[in-house]
C-alpha cells in the first residue's frame, strides 16, 4: 500500500463538491491539500470569503488560503481533483492533462469519451486500462479519470452484483435525489419546499447512457457498454442529501429473491479497493426491514460510501425490484473521486507516463 504523500488541489473548490472534498481530504494519509481553485469571481481572495461554508467547520488552516484561478500555470499539484461546473470543466480538465496532471473529475464532459474511464472502482476497476489508451491516443503524460452521476453512481452499485451474477437484460431506474445534487445555491426554496419537481436537466439521459458503460467490459482496449437497455425517471425531492432510487430489474437468468438478496449481501466489488483510505467496511449493505432504506436513517451508512439495498421483492413486470439509497456529494461525487485517486496510487498509476 502507497506511502507517498501527493500535493493535491481542487478546482471548483468553492461548491458543494468542492467543499465535500475539502471535508474528505482532512487527515488524509496520502493526499494533502495545496491549492483551491474556481472561477475568477473567487480568485485572489481568502477562500472563507470567496465561499459560503455549508457544513460542519472549515479547516482553519484552509480559511486564509488564497484561491487561485483553474489554470495549470497557477496550481501546481499533479494530482487535480475537479469539481467543476460542466460549463467550464471540459477545457480546463484537459488543459491540466496536457501539462501532465493527474484529473479525477466530477463533471458530465469527459465521462462518455471512448477513452476516459468512468469509474467506481468496486464496480469497474479494470476500466483504469483506459488511462495508458488515453495517453497514448492524445500524447498526454497525466490523464483523466471520471466518476459517474450521482444517481447513475447508486444505482450501477445496486445493479453491478446482479449483473455479474445473473445478467442484466433491461432497468427502470426511478429516483428521488436530494437538493445537494444540484449545488449551491441549486434549487430555489421556494420550488422545492414541500414539493417535488419531476424533471432534472440532462439527468436522464446520463443514468441511462453511464450504466451502460459502467458495467460494460474493457476488451483490447475498449469498453464493450452492457448489453441492456435503460429507462430512467429523475426527481428532485426536498431532501438535503442522499439519492434514493427505486429499481426493476430484468435478469438474464431466472432468480429468486433469496439468491438476489445472497448475492448483493456477499459482494465485495474488486479486491483491490479492500483497505484502501476511503474504502468503506462493506461497499453494499442489504437491509430486511419492509420501510428502508430512508433518506434521513441510511444515508450516512460508511461515512457515506456504503449504499443501502433493501426492499427486494419480485416485480410483476420484470424480475425483481429493489430500492438503493446513496450519499450523492460523497460516494456520487467527492468521496468517489478520492477513492479513484487511491486506487490509481495503489497501483503506482499516478506518475507521469
Ligand atoms: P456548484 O456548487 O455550483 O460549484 C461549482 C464550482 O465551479 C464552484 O467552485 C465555482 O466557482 C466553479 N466554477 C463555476 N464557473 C467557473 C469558471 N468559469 N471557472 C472556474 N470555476 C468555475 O456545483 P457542485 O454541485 O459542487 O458540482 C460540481 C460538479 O460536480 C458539476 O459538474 C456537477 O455536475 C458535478 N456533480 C455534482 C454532484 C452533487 O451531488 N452536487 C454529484 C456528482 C457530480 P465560483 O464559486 O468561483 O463560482
Amino acid at each position: 500500500m502507497s506511502q507517498r504523500r501527493w500535493a493535491v488541489a481542487i478546482l471548483g473548490a468553492t461548491g458543494a463538491v468542492g467543499q465535500t472534498f475539502i471535508r474528505q481530504l482532512a487527515g488524509h494519509p496520502w493526499f494533502e491539500i495545496a491549492e483551491l481553485a474556481a472561477s475568477d469571481r473567487s480568485a485572489g481572495r481568502p477562500y472563507a470569503e470567496a465561499c459560503r461554508w455549508l457544513e460542519g467547520t472549515l479547516p482553519p488552516e484552509l480559511a486564509s488560503r488564497t484561491v487561485v484561478r483553474c489554470d495549470p500555470s497557477e496550481v501546481k499539484a499533479p494530482l487535480v481533483f475537479s469539481a467543476l461546473d460542466s460549463g467550464v470543466a471540459g477545457e480546463v480538465e484537459q488543459a491540466f492533462a496536457r501539462a501532465g496532471r493527474f484529473v479525477l473529475s466530477n463533471a458530465k464532459n469527459h465521462r462518455m469519451d471512448v477513452d476516459v474511464p468512468l469509474v467506481i472502482p468496486e464496480v469497474n476497476a479494470a476500466h483504469l486500462g483506459l488511462l495508458a489508451v488515453q495517453q497514448r491516443n492524445r500524447g498526454w503524460t497525466g490523464g483523466i479519470v471520471t466518476n459517474a452521476n450521482c444517481a447513475a453512481t447508486v444505482a450501477a452499485m445496486a445493479m453491478a452484483p446482479l449483473h455479474e451474477a445473473f445478467g442484466i437484460s433491461k432497468a427502470m431506474v426511478f429516483t428521488m435525489q436530494a437538493v445537494s445534487g444540484a449545488g449551491y445555491p441549486g434549487v430555489p426554496s421556494l420550488d422545492i419546499l414541500g414539493n417535488v419537481i419531476p424533471y432534472i436537466g440532462e439527468e436522464e439521459p446520463k443514468v441511462e447512457r453511464e450504466l451502460a458503460k459502467m458495467l460494460g467490459t474493457l476488451d483490447a482496449g475498449t469498453v464493450r457498454h452492457a448489453p441492456f437497455t435503460v429507462s430512467a425517471h429523475t426527481n428532485r425531492v426536498p431532501t438535503e442529501h442522499g439519492h434514493l432510487v427505486c429499481l426493476s430489474l430484468a435478469l438474464g437468468r431466472a432468480a429468486s429473491v433469496d439468491e438476489v438478496v445472497g448475492v448483493l449481501g456477499a459482494w465485495r466489488g474488486h479486491p483491490d479497493v479492500k483497505g484502501l483510505p476511503s474504502a468503506p467496511d462493506l461497499p453494499i449493505v442489504v437491509t430486511s426491514e419492509p420501510d428502508r432504506p430512508q433518506t434521513r436513517r441510511d444515508v450516512w451508512a460508511g461515512r457515506g460510501m456504503t449504499v443501502t439495498v433493501g426492499r427486494i421483492r419480485p416485480d410483476p413486470l420484470f424480475d425483481v425490484k429493489l430500492v438503493a439509497l446513496g450519499h450523492n456529494t460523497i460516494r456520487g461525487a467527492a468521496g468517489g473521486s478520492v477513492l479513484n485517486a487511491e486506487l490509481l496510487a495503489s497501483r503506482g498509476l499516478l506518475e507521469p507516463a
